[in-house]
């Protein structure tokens, strides 16, 4: 067992079984032993790949449709050019790449990066030198200036409850103990006004999650686009309305159990978008597949650029890639995208439509 693992032992020996909420939040986020706080997780010798590593065009093509929504608001200046999680850096370093030839951008934008890791802050800062970013701890702190801000697997590695509808009403998923090893177990019924709504009628048997952390984040950024202008594009794997156990556990790019290595395999759980949507309270566009929005913002047009200057394995890898953004067998439709917009302003460019 690893170092967290016992803390979490000692603590629930301690106080009683604890949250699935809790439990993520310690393996994720703990000062010390977290998995986010230990490491650097990306790429071939981590635990995973997210999209901006595995081609600058990802990047690229979302900076323009920011730099698109920004001029369509007036061009206002300052602005914050803000992201949520950004991991090592790449994703804000293609942005600011591919935008700096869009008059005024570069000079009324204050880069600021949601992060709470001191290991990926420091990765940030080497790969963003260049361009001054400011960091905040959380979304309460971004700046108070119109927000231009993007989101790749942020709200993913947020922290979920899980509830299971038995006979006689909902349980909680908990963490506790059995023989000094992790396991899981089940809270007494819950009172019907814990469970969301939506999902009041599913049946016995049902499993369905909540991020608890998730409606106030939503909510600020919706307060402040509201009321600065501004955007948000959010790019993450989920659905509508999530349903069904979709905790899962990631360690040196294998499935792992989540009680196995607490604090040294990353947790996920797919995006309830409805709840994003809802929380914000800002137009919106319709829930759009990655690939599909790439392919509208143009990335096999900047593909053939980027490939008239390669050969060879480079010229394959470059082609892989491409292949893996946008198929829909590969991340062109397990991954969703949708497109938050001030009121009274038009549309992100590249997202379907709203039918609500
Ligand atoms: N967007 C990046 C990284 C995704 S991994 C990419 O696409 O490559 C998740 C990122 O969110 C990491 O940078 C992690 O440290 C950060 N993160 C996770 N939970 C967070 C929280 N509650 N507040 C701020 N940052 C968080």
């Amino acid at each position: 067992m690893t170092a967290l693992g016992d803390i979490l032992k000692a603590r629930i020996a301690a106080t009683g079984p604890i949250t699935l909420a809790e439990y993520m939040a310690t393996c994720l986020q703990h000062p010390q032993f977290g998995y986010y706080a230990t490491r650097d997780p990306f790429g071939a010798a981590g635990d995973f790949t997210t999209a901006p590593e595995i081609s600058q065009m990802f990047g690229e093509v979302l900076g323009l449709c920011l730099a698109q929504c920004w001029l369509d608001q007036g061009s206002p200046a300052p602005f914050a050019l803000a992201e949520l999680g950004p991991g090592r850096g790449t994703l804000m370093a293609d942005i600011l790449r591919a935008t700096r030839n869009v008059p005024g951008f570069h000079g009324a934008a204050q880069v600021v990066l949601v992060e709470t890791s001191p290991t990926l802050r420091a990765a940030q800062a080497q790969r963003l030198a260049g361009c001054t970013p400011v960091w905040v701890d959380t979304v309460d702190d971004l700046p108070n200036l119109p927000l231009f801000l993007i989101a790749n697997e942020f709200f993913d590695a947020l922290p979920i409850d899980q509830f299971q509808r038995g006979e006689t009403g909902w349980h909680m998923r908990l963490v506790g103990l059995s023989d000094d090893a992790l396991q899981f177990g089940r809270s007494p019924a819950l009172p019907a006004e814990a469970i969301d709504p939506r999902f009041a009628d599913d049946p016995p048997g049902s499993i369905v999650e909540a991020s608890p952390a998730l409606p106030a984040i939503a909510a600020t950024l919706g307060q402040r686009i509201a009321a600065r202008g501004g955007v948000a594009l959010v790019i993450d794997y989920g659905g509508w309305r999530s349903k069904g156990d979709t905790l899962q556990a990631v360690r040196r790019h294998q499935p792992d159990h989540p009680l196995a290595h607490p604090g040294e395999a990353d947790l996920t759980a797919h995006v309830d978008f409805e709840a994003l949507a809802r929380a914000t309270g800002l137009p919106r566009s319709g829930l759009t597949d990655q690939g599909a929005l790439l392919n509208r913002l143009g990335i096999a047009h900047r593909a053939e650029r980027l490939a008239a200057g390669l050969t060879g394995d480079r010229l394959e890898t470059h082609r892989a890639a491409l292949h893996r953004l946008t198929d829909p067998r590969e991340m062109g439709s397990l991954f969703k995208a949708i497109a938050f917009h001030a009121p009274g302003t038009p549309a992100p460019p590249g997202f379907d439509p709203s039918h609500a």
